[in-house]
């Protein structure tokens, strides 16, 4: 299998002190040196993985369309390779040994096995069929701050030092910063990316003074942060390049995209994303778009507050999306039945589109099947949120095929044919719309972020969930849905809930899923036959019950208060092995695959 891979050739990595560390002799004689997984533990995860290859049509793209295309999937590359460093120190390194190793062994099975497994988890650690994570190559575990905060800082001596040193929480917590220990060699470090790229120092006018002052401190100690952009210099000068040389090849063809180009280039120099956003989520594009930037906090189990890169480049589907936008009117009434008080005015006409996925990159990649964006609400206030529907990801059959064969093995017969791919499109859709209604604030006004931290991307998702179930019912009053497209929505509503395995807390949407079966369970919408262990469904109590959970969830993130949060989630995460497990087991059963390893025909592959 030949494996793309995603270093670009400006990322200078001297294999060194850690390429050392995989002896010739070793190699050639036990067939691996210690720490790198053996065949047959490889086999075990990729005799579980999908491979599912993305191919859309691309036929109708301009000349200049099609230049800009290649420029931005090297964008892409460089951003892959960002997201690798920033979930482990050692990821880059690793896997410069391993292709050294692959050589030398002249692509084994063994070393092509663990290039798969790198690729599929975009990283030296592997997600296992039990949900743990493991090292698979000689690097250490994986840590909660992953390398975004110094290696082996705890959350604890990091709020110690915030505490006698307030000034610095807002850069310390920064969603687009790096937090290093204060020592002269990363203070260097940091100054000479800033003497190498005059245009960094431009535009973050205080940082050079401010490292050069805690450089001159004797015995400093502690923490500081750099912006992203000094963190990641040379990629993201870079991709600035990269990104205008798309936006002129884009110039006749597709103004407003061009235009969001080179705001978006200058973002990733200077760390303030709004005038990107804003032309990204106003513009209005012709057959392409993407989504460039660091955006979301999932991997950061410390704070809860780093973002982390991503890139999706994304072909519209012009006539779906005209469709879908004449049918998405009436928001503001939608918001104003949400049952929470102090409701919010929202905007009308979202930039909802319906795209097929050309390629992913970093945090996005994978089997997303939509996005809206951008997070935070004071740039949703002033500008809306795009919402992106990634067709070929929700509309693949073999994606489709094993959600069903899962359900039917879990469901009483009566249910079998409820669950469908057109009831997964709508409360996915509205899952998405989900996220621009109910609270965005707290009382106190603060950022749901900053108020619940390590909560809110839960919480969150699960408002965003039961949004989309719970104004099913309004809209088919509406005559959006019928009676049976309700149903179906209703129906994929309970297949999200259901797991296939125990989530771990560092899980935020496999979590919120497992508190809404509780929940469900709880109040009788879902009830579990312990002879036949199959679930049967009350839709008639369906739409009360997901409103009583919406109301805790609008409340919790109102009240903005992280203990209460924390208890609500502890009090609907329970795992009872003969309900939970029982059901989990049949899922996996019938799974033939429990990984995707998602691959792009636009990347050769
Ligand atoms: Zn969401």
């Amino acid at each position: 299998m030949k494996i793309a891979l995603t270093l670009t050739l400006f990322i200078t990595l001297s294999a060194g002190s850690f390429a050392q560390t995989v002896p010739r002799a070793a190699a050639s004689r036990a067939g691996l040196p210690p720490g790198y997984w053996p065949p047959e533990k490889s086999r075990t995860i990729l005799d579980k993985t999908q491979p599912i290859r993305l191919d859309p049509d691309l036929s109708r793209l301009s000349a200049g369309e099609r230049r800009a295309v290649r420029d931005l999937l090297e964008v892409g590359k460089i951003f892959q390779s960002i997201y690798e460093d920033q979930r482990h120190a050692e990821a880059l390194l690793s896997l410069s040994a391993l292709q050294q190793l692959d050589r030398r062994m002249n692509s084994s099975a063994a070393t092509q096995n663990l290039l798969t497994l790198y690729r599929l988890n975009q990283g030296p650690i592997a997600s296992t069929l039990e949900n743990q994570r493991e090292p698979f190559l000689p690097v250490r575990a994986v840590e909660p701050g992953k390398n975004v905060y110094p290696q082996g800082a705890t959350k604890q001596e990091i709020e110690a030092f915030l505490a006698t040193h307030p000034d610095r929480r807002d850069s310390i917590l920064d969603p687009r910063s790096v937090v290093r220990r204060t020592s002269a060699q990363n203070l260097q470090r940091d100054l000479s990316k800033l003497r190498q790229f005059p245009v960094l120092d431009t535009l973050h006018p205080k940082l050079k003074q401010e490292l050069q002052s805690l450089s001159s401190e004797r015995n400093a100690k502690g923490f500081y942060a750099v912006p992203y952009s000094v963190a990641y210099a040379d990629e993201l000068v870079c991709a600035h390049g990269l990104l205008n040389e798309a936006a002129d090849a884009l110039q006749k063809d597709d103004e407003e995209f061009a235009r969001y180009l080179r705001n978006r280039a200058r973002d990733l120099l200077s760390d303030d994303y709004e005038s990107g956003d804003a032309a990204w989520v106003t513009g209005r594009f012709k057959n392409l778009n993407a989504q460039i930037g660091s955006y979301e906090t999932y991997d950061d189990e410390l704070f809860g507050v780093k973002t982390f890169f991503a890139f999706s480049l994304l072909s519209l589907r012009q006539q779906e999306t005209t469709e879908l936008r004449k049918a998405m009117k009436g928001l503001q009434a939608l918001e104003d039945s949400l049952p929470y008080e102090h409701h919010k005015k929202v905007r009308e006409d979202i930039p909802v589109g319906v795209y097929d996925v050309i390629a992913d990159f970093g945090q996005a990649r994978g089997g997303n099947t939509a996005t809206i964006l951008p997070n935070e609400s004071y740039l949703a206030r002033r500008y809306g949120r795009t919402i992106l529907l990634r067709s070929n990801i929700m509309r693949n059959p073999d994606i489709f095929g094993s959600a069903s064969h899962a359900w039917e093995a879990v469901v009483a017969p009566a249910h079998k044919d409820e669950l469908t791919s057109g009831g997964n499109f709508y409360r996915i859709l509205w899952h998405e719309v989900g996220h621009y209604l109910g609270v965005d604030l707290t009382k106190d006004g603060r950022d749901l972020d900053a108020a619940l931290l390590d909560a809110s991307s839960l919480l969150e998702e699960m408002k965003a969930d039961l949004v989309s179930l719970y104004v099913g019912e309004a809209l088919s009053k509406q005559g959006y849905y019928t009676a049976a497209q309700l149903r179906e929505l209703y129906a994929g509503g309970i297949n999200r809930m259901l797991q296939n395995n125990k989530p771990r807390r560092d899980q935020p949407y496999n979590t919120m899923q497992l508190m809404q079966w509780n929940f469900f369970l709880e109040k009788g919408v879902l009830r579990f036959d312990a002879q036949t262990r199959r679930l049967s469904i009350r839709y008639d109590k369906y739409h009360e019950v997901a409103g009583q959970l919406l109301a805790r969830v609008l409340e919790v993130q109102y009240q903005g208060d992280k203990a209460a949060a924390d208890s609500f989630i502890e009090q609907y995460t329970k795992w009872d092995e003969n309900l939970h497990g029982a059901i989990a087991r049949s899922i996996r059963d019938q799974q033939q695959y429990r990984f995707r390893l998602f691959k792009y025909a636009a990347l050769g592959e």
